[in-house]
């Protein structure tokens, strides 16, 4: 009986949305993966409904969308759309990334702030949850172009954050360049030198292993959870998709685990290298000289380039142990999953934010693969970005040693939560289902202590 209720709450908080929001796909779908696991927590908690605790989760605290003009390089006015979700405040300052990609639109921000509030939780640090970002494309833009978009940006959004209010992050297209700009225009808007941006540079206040964070926390995390099953990452063959930050960590630490990755990709196709990813070259590639992953064949005789307008999805045609999608949402689909299962993938890792289908992940978890999801898998990120907020707040620096060894420690945490509770609730072995539960456990707890807020 109590169950046939939560479902139909569900349901009908999902109705909602569509009526509210119908023009929102993404963040429909993130709603629907989100809510119809949690229901065994509204079960075990009637009151949640009576105090509409869903209609609350579902709508954004703030959203603050603005105007950014700015002039390029020929002084012609150009005009983006900026964003800034502000999802959940429950457990702490709204924390989450910037991103700077002409995909970038309300639905898209609102899924992300969804999966960053539950993420958050489950980092076991202090921080509520948000999003925001641009339709800007950074690329092919010169730095001063760069700057100018980053410095009227801020101009908008430093009325809507602080470091106890709201801290932003990177993301995709903001990477420390970008959070350098930011943040000058910040301190000078305000006169404040405080840990309001993470991400930021070594010397003013950023935190070391922040750029390191995402990938070597995502290894951490698969490494535990294969080990969980009795296999060893060492000498395992793994796909990374995306040349960006957290696949090139990724990248470094399954190497150093002993691993073997044999491709890597950006938007305009993918690398394909027998021998094992040569990183010094990726890293020269993406970090120096910002240039397309296709060169990389240039200086690698073995390794072959293949064009694929298709973002990602190649790579998965690859055969291997592991599967690591880290470039963007949506790459990883069904068809790539049944391509991965014939060819023997063991286990697959979220680095990206939802870079899997629904249909894709339902599929691996039938087919018995190990599957870390995003939320759970890539929480190393904002975690060390937390740290970073801590160590601003102290007007100190940890070293790297120290910023990963809590780093591992934080990983462990977060997989343990999505294990144990997956158990909890008779979801025994989906991580996925887990980790909605713990981190909403947690959202929810705080926001029925703190009252109709
Ligand atoms: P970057 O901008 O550094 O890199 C993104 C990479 O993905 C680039 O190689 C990019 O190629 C590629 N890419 C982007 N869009 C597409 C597409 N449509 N098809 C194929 N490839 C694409 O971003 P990050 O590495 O920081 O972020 C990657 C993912 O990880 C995102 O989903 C982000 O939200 C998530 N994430 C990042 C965290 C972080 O700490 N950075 C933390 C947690 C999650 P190209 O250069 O051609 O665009």
């Amino acid at each position: 009986m109590a169950k046939e209720n939560m479902k139909q709450y569900v349901e009908d908080v999902l109705e909602l949305i569509k009526k509210k929001d119908w023009n929102q796909p993404e963040f429909m779908n993130t709603a629907k993966e989100v809510l119809y696991s949690i229901i065994p927590v509204l079960e075990a908690h009637p009151e949640y409904k009576a105090n509409k605790l869903l209609e609350r989760f579902i709508e954004p605290e703030r959203v603050v969308i603005f105007r950014v003009p700015w002039a390029d390089d020929k002084g012609e006015l150009q005009v983006n759309r900026g964003f800034r979700v502000q999802m959940s405040s429950a457990i702490g300052p709204y924390k989450g990334g910037l991103r700077f990609h002409p995909s970038v639109n309300l639905s898209i921000m609102k899924f992300l702030a969804m999966e960053q509030v539950l993420k958050n939780a489950l980092s076991g640090l202090p921080i509520g949850g948000g999003k925001g970002g641009s339709d800007f494309d950074p690329k092919g833009k010169s730095d001063g172009e760069v700057m100018r978009f980053c410095q009227s940006f801020m101009t908008e959004l430093y009325r809507h954050i602080g470091a106890d209010i709201d801290v932003p992050a990177g993301d995709i297209g903001v990477g420390g360049r970008e959070i350098g700009y930011l943040y000058g225009q910040y301190k000078r808007i305000t006169k404040l030198y405080e840990g309001v941006l993470t991400g930021k540079g070594l010397t003013f206040g950023g935190s070391l292993a922040r750029t390191e964070a995402t990938g070597y926390g995502l290894l951490y995390f698969v490494k535990e959870m294969l080990e969980d099953a009795g296999m060893d990452i060492k000498g395992k063959t793994v796909l990374v998709s995306g040349a960006g930050n957290v696949a090139t960590y990724a990248i470094e630490k399954a190497q150093q685990m002993g691993a073997k990755v044999v491709t890597c990709s950006d938007s305009n196709g993918y690398v394909y290298d027998p021998d094992g990813i040569d990183l010094a070259l990726v890293k020269d590639i993406k970090e120096v000289r910002r240039a397309r992953i296709s060169e990389y064949v240039k200086k690698r005789k073995k390794a072959k380039y293949f064009e694929d307008k298709d973002g990602s999805k190649g790579v998965w045609t690859v055969k291997a142990d592991i599967a690591l999608p880290c470039a963007t949402q949506n790459e990883l689909d069904l068809n790539s999953a049944k391509i991965l299962v014939k060819n023997g993938v063991k286990a697959v890792g979220e680095g990206a934010n939802m870079p899997s289908t629904l249909d894709a992940i339902e599929f691996l978890q039938k087919k018995g693969v190990l599957f870390a999801p995003a939320k759970a898998s890539n929480v190393g990120g904002v975690s060390v970005s937390a740290l970073e907020m801590s160590q601003n707040s102290e007007r100190l620096h940890w070293t790297f040693e120290e910023v990963d060894e809590r780093l591992k420690g934080i990983m462990h945490g977060s997989y343990t939560q999505a294990k144990e509770a997956a158990e909890r609730y008779g979801v025994k072995g989906n991580l996925l289902a887990g980790a909605n539960l713990a981190g909403f456990e947690k959202v929810a707890t705080a926001m029925q202590a703190q009252g109709w807020v």
